[in-house]
């Protein structure tokens, strides 16, 4: 199975034919059998158990859940070096998740999970399948379905960026609270939609966005609390106002950048608060704890 797939060179498409392949299988292979015998000491004893269950009866009955450790806690490092030792030709290391890009953080809440790229259930001779697991984040892995269609997307058989180039804007919105909008850049609307549809990319970034910008209410906040005790609303505001426009500026490199993605999105943020920092001052107001 393995000598199938190595990277090919594609054109953005996001179902590709060897992963198609591999899902018509009735059953896992002998090559992914064998893998799996040799990776079998990395299993918790539970998973084999359920597993052999699950691989046995027709229909998968929820045994194992999502939360369910499939691997030994202290093997799990052991797993993965054998996992890409295995599958060496398609799988690319990574410590950032293969759709969004954003780097596994856990000060931001950003996790590595393991994701089955085949639903477990609907395929569950794949459930420890090596070639079925990968590591997405925490908000990835969430935002997909159980739908398996052509917005499939595995990162081992697939070249295809899921990020691209955004528009980050912070809007007043109708409730006259401030939003954060992200808009993708992308021609290939087909493509643009199976993103939007199977992961929620825009969600994910709003996310990112407003963890660092509540990192940065922190700090403007240490700094002219002083200021804003014993005013009111509006006074407030522009005390804000004053000091976005004066002293302040967003620097990204505050920030622990590991990624395009990332760099990306925090250039695209210091952009939108300096030419548009009353909705930030309003933003500020909005989400402080001081308010
Ligand atoms: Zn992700």
């Amino acid at each position: 199975m393995f000598t199938s797939v190595s990277r090919p060179n594609l054109e953005r498409v996001c179902f590709q034919t060897d992963f198609q392949n591999y899902m018509n299988l009735p059953e896992i292979s002998e090559d992914d059998r064998q893998i799996l015998s040799s990776l079998s000491g990395y299993f918790t004893t539970e998973a084999i158990q359920y597993y052999s269950f699950a691989f046995e009866s027709t229909q998968y009955n929820g045994s194992l859940e999502e939360k369910t450790d499939l691997l030994l806690a202290d093997k799990i490092n052991d797993f993965w070096s054998e996992h890409k030792r295995c599958v060496k030709n398609i799988v690319s290391p990574s410590d950032y998740c293969p759709v969004c890009g954003v780097s596994y953080n856990p000060e931001f809440n950003y996790i590595k999970t393991l994701e089955h790229v085949l639903p477990k259930s609907r395929y569950q001779q794949y459930i420890l399948s090596p070639i079925n697991l990968v590591y997405f984040c925490g908000l990835c892995n969430s935002s997909k379905g159980d739908e398996v269609n052509e917005s499939l997307f595995h990162p081992y058989f697939s070249n295809i960026t899921c990020t691209g180039e955004v528009t980050l804007s912070m809007f007043e919105r109708t409730d006259h609270k401030i939003g954060i909008k992200v808009e993708f850049h992308e021609e290939n609307e087909t493509y643009l939609k199976m993103i939007k549809k199977t992961f929620k990319l825009q969600r994910n970034y709003q996310c990112y966005i407003k963890q660092v910008l509540n990192k940065e209410i922190s700090s403007i906040e240490l700094a002219v609390q002083q200021k804003l005790t014993g005013i009111d609303s509006a006074e407030k505001l522009e005390v804000l106002k004053d000091y976005l426009s004066k002293y302040y500026s967003f620097n990204p490199q505050n920030y622990y950048v590991r990624t395009s993605t990332e760099r990306m999105l925090l250039e695209k943020l210091k952009t939108e608060i300096e030419t548009n920092y009353e909705n930030f001052a309003q933003y500020i107001l909005e989400n402080s704890t001081m308010n």
